[in-house]
């Protein structure tokens, strides 16, 4: 039944997945050579188009002297001046080209700049982006109906729980409202005859302690734990895998780009190589979304750090690129008093604390005031551990900062969204 309404709604909203699903299947046995081919080929289409009928990207070619002609490999993407949030905000008009299409999916998407980015999407674009996650999915035996858990903030309106119960109820998913023991207990209930989970990683780690340390009796079957939009720590695994059965894997994407990456069951990131170009200049990543014609973007400087690996052949054969790691947010600078510092350094300070075999470690870092730092950990440190930190943290800022540490801390949330580093200071 639910394969059946699920298959309705796919009609009504966009009959434009299955196609897109079925060439994603096919795609996904190609050689890297094959997919580079592809990939030129669409980047060529989506130029031309931009170009064509887009008066932004018109008015930007000929303003540095190229021609859609002129992309004849991936490396000519070069020569297109790259694309960033405030861009898209604020020529938001000019960027569209939207006309020819009969119908565009609205998207808004909140940012944390404050001012929402509104723009519409063609259905292929859409298309392509959902028949991504499905194959994902699809590694890991799970159809798009199957009965799923949901983790999803916390702080919902009370008024608005019967709406969402009754879109769960369609497709096949329950969520769970609060952290209350009984809550939980429905839901571990429920959870019997789940197929997946998916949501905040941050609160699936948070049950799943709960679980533990109240010793609630729980059995799954889960094929599949997707953490999503938030950092995935290394030391939600242990606990994660242990309540749950299996460790959180991950998928990386916006609403402006599309999925980007998936993670495989043999646990490496594989880029979407049929519907994203992907650059990464100074650690930064940059991406093309091949799809993107009612809104094109070419060169997004999403505002990661990440690092890819396009050398490892992955255990599961496929040949997409892969994500190596996503290392932090570009752009929140961290101010000691003289100097100011990338705050990608937290990733190192937490990555090097457990280089030789040590228990990783749930962190997130606090700027209040210029020159001084509040580092909140959630477990209690080792002397050891404590002195290792101590001792990166100086290694990196020298004296040019103070410090606290919190041990046994909670986090702090702005939206329900975990960030690893929250600057408090306004940018002069
Ligand atoms: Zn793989």
């Amino acid at each position: 039944m639910y394969q059946w309404i699920y298959k309705q709604g796919v009609k009504r909203r966009n009959p434009l997945l299955p196609t897109a699903e079925h060439f994603l299947q096919q795609s996904d046995q190609w050689s890297r050579a094959q997919l580079e081919v592809y990939q030129l080929e669409k980047l060529q289409e989506l130029v031309y188009w931009a170009y064509q009928n887009s008066p932004y990207y018109q008015r930007l070619f000929d303003k540095v002297g190229i021609h859609p002609t002129d992309i004849k490999c991936l490396e000519d993407l070069k020569e297109i001046p790259p694309i960033t949030k405030e861009i898209l905000l604020e020529e938001n008009e000019m960027i569209h080209a939207t006309s020819g299409f009969d119908r565009l999916i609205f998207s808004e998407t909140s940012g944390s700049t404050g001012t929402p980015l509104i723009f519409h999407r063609n259905l292929e674009w859409d298309a392509r982006h959902r028949a991504a996650i499905h194959r994902g999915y699809d590694w890991y035996d799970i159809k798009p109906w199957h009965r799923n858990g949901y983790f999803w903030g916390y702080n919902l309106d009370i008024k608005k729980h019967w709406k969402l119960k009754l879109m769960d109820r369609l497709v096949n998913r329950f969520r769970i409202f609060s952290y209350e023991t009984n809550e939980i207990n429905t839901f571990i209930k429920k959870l019997e005859r789940a197929d997946y989970l998916e949501g905040y990683s941050s609160m699936i780690y948070h049950i799943a302690q709960k679980i533990e340390r109240e010793k609630l009796p729980i059995q799954t079957n889960l094929k599949m734990i997707k953490g999503t939009s938030e950092k995935i720590f290394d030391s939600y695994q242990s606990t994660v895998e242990k309540i749950f059965g299996r460790k959180i894997i991950s998928e990386y994407g916006s609403a402006e780009t599309g999925i980007i990456a998936f993670e495989c069951p043999e646990g490496s990131m594989h880029m979407t190589m049929e519907n994203v170009i992907v650059e990464v200049i100074d650690g930064e990543i940059f991406v093309t979304n091949l799809f993107s014609k009612s809104f094109p973007i070419i060169r997004y400087a999403l505002g990661d750090y990440v690092e890819l690996d396009t050398e490892t052949k992955c255990g599961c054969g496929r040949e997409h690129t892969i994500v190596k790691s996503i290392m932090g947010r570009v752009g929140k600078e961290v101010y000691g008093k003289k100097e100011t510092y990338p705050s990608l350094i937290f990733y190192y300070i937490f990555k090097n604390m457990v280089v030789d075999g040590g228990e990783a470690i749930g962190y997130q870092v606090l700027q209040h005031e210029k020159g001084h730092l509040e580092f909140r950990v959630e477990a209690y440190l080792s002397e050891s551990m404590r002195g290792r930190l101590k001792a990166e943290i100086v290694k990196y800022f020298s004296m040019d900062m103070t410090y606290e540490i919190r041990e046994g801390a909670t986090f702090y949330r702005d939206g329900g969204k975990l960030k690893d580093f929250v600057s408090f200071i306004e940018k002069a």
